[in-house]
């Protein structure tokens, strides 16, 4: 592992910064590897990495389309929270913000986690009740989560519209204290860099194109860089499951929509926490930058175009203004949009397909960035043993045949 002193960068400087040691290698793709994972976002990248390291398999290619993170990866508001519902989610999410929680001194690689709580309000006498309810189901699980009254939420989110007239006039709030954001492109780096030190070859600027059959029954990765033999594949393509699916000659209960963002100019800082109104339909947290990050719900038809448009646009900053009415002359920077996997219960699919040997991650739809860790390690776990690991037995593609959902809809209020 390459260890960098404090001096580096005025030795760099000097040098015209010709001569940085690479982060990851460029390597060449080879005509086999014992596993091949199709798609370089935070998913694909976690699961070579804790391949390498909890099952000390290295022969492993991340073969990834565009840039490595330029996926949902890089496109997402960057919050992380556990606040679900049901049990299996809530061990499965947990686990992930714990592994935030050490995610930088494991990978030797700041992720910029900040812990400073995310806040969901709560608009009416109804919605009070929901999430108290919501609170109590946190807590039989073991997540930390608090009611907040409006007098301690304009302390925490100074600014936030708390007048009685109000479109949204606020009753209160459930805040999760170790919910917050990490900086997206520092997780997809530290994970691609700490799976290179361990051997992984990642591939970039090279699509998938087809699936065929070796004769001893191992899996030819057909590529546009040539094709590769594998004994394992996984897919970890978010927004793109069905399409890499179909090629393998399976369906996937998916639809692909889009999912937009948008960010200000910078500002001095003025909100620590990640503040969501689920009635407003928006959310916003401020970056290290300055700029304040929005987002909002999904597009309403199912598409692979990843653009913004203008009537999302004006619903988020509808939204926006209402909740912080201080922020209505603000000018806006960019706007963008990430193709995201729905499933009907909102919850993701892990492990097994029903081709052999292949393995599926999938349908995290709006929420994926912050099970990056948990998805990595899970299914790895699923590759390297054949089974479904414990934190992820009830995502299996099967519940789809058994009907036992794991409907977190309500949970997530609005995308984030
Ligand atoms: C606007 C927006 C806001 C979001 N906000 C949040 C949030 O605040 N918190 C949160 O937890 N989640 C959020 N999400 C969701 C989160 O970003 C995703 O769930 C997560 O990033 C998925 O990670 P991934 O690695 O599975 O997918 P990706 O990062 O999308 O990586 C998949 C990769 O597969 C590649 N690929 C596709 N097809 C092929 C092919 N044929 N061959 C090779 N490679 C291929 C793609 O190029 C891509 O890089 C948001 C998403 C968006 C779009």
């Amino acid at each position: 592992m390459q260890h960098y002193s404090v001096f580096s960068l005025a030795r760099n400087a000097m040098k015209h910064h010709e001569d940085w040691h690479k982060a990851w290698r460029s390597p060449p793709l080879k005509e086999e590897y014992e596993v091949v994972i199709v798609g370089g976002g935070g998913h694909g990248l976690a699961t070579a990495y804790y391949l390498a390291k909890e099952h000390n398999i290295t022969d492993v290619a991340v073969i990834e389309a565009g840039w490595l993170g330029g996926g949902n990866t890089g496109r997402n508001t960057i919050t992380v929270r556990s606040n679900y519902l049901y049990p299996e989610s809530a061990e499965f999410y947990d686990f992930s913000l714990k592994q935030y929680e050490i995610l930088s001194r494991e990978l030797n690689f700041n992720v910029m986690l900040r812990q400073a709580g995310l806040l969901r309000l709560s608009h009416s006498h109804h919605d009070v009740e929901m999430s108290r309810r919501a609170i109590n189901a946190m807590h039989m699980n073991g997540v930390d989560a608090e009611w907040l009254t409006r007098e301690e939420i304009i302390e925490l989110a100074p600014g936030v519209n708390v007048s009685e007239e109000a479109r949204f006039p606020i009753f209160g709030g459930m805040n999760q204290p170790r919910g917050g954001v990490a900086r997206h492109d520092g997780v997809a780096w530290g994970y691609a860099r700490a799976a290179d030190d361990r051997g992984v070859d990642i591939i970039q600027q090279c699509a998938v194109t087809g699936f065929e059959k070796a004769a001893d029954g191992s899996h030819l990765v057909v590529t546009q860089k040539g094709t590769v033999k594998a004994k394992k594949v996984a897919l970890c393509v978010a927004g793109h499951s069905s399409v890499l699916a179909e090629m393998a000659g399976f369906r996937l209960p998916v639809t692909s929509m889009a999912l937009q963002a948008c960010v200000s100019e910078p500002l001095k800082p003025f909100i620590d926490t990640v503040v969501l109104s689920p009635d407003a339909g928006v959310y916003v947290s401020q970056s290290d930058k300055g700029e304040v990050v929005m987002g909002g719900g999904l597009d309403l038809y199912p598409s692979y175009a990843q653009r913004g448009n203008v009537h999302t646009l004006e619903n988020i900053v509808a939204g926006i203004v209402e909740i912080f009415p201080k922020l209505r002359r603000v000018k806006l920077m960019r706007q963008w949009a990430g193709i995201v996997d729905i499933v009907y219960d909102s919850s993701p699919i892990i492990g097994h397909t029903p081709v052999k040997n292949m393995y599926v991650n999938c349908g995290f739809g709006t929420g994926g960035f912050k099970a990056i860790p948990a998805g990595g390690y899970t299914l790895a776990h699923t590759i390297a043993t054949d089974q479904p690991h414990k934190l992820t037995e009830a995502f299996g593609l099967n519940r789809f045949e058994t009907g036992a959902f794991i409907d977190e809809m309500g949970a997530a209020g609005i995308a984030h």
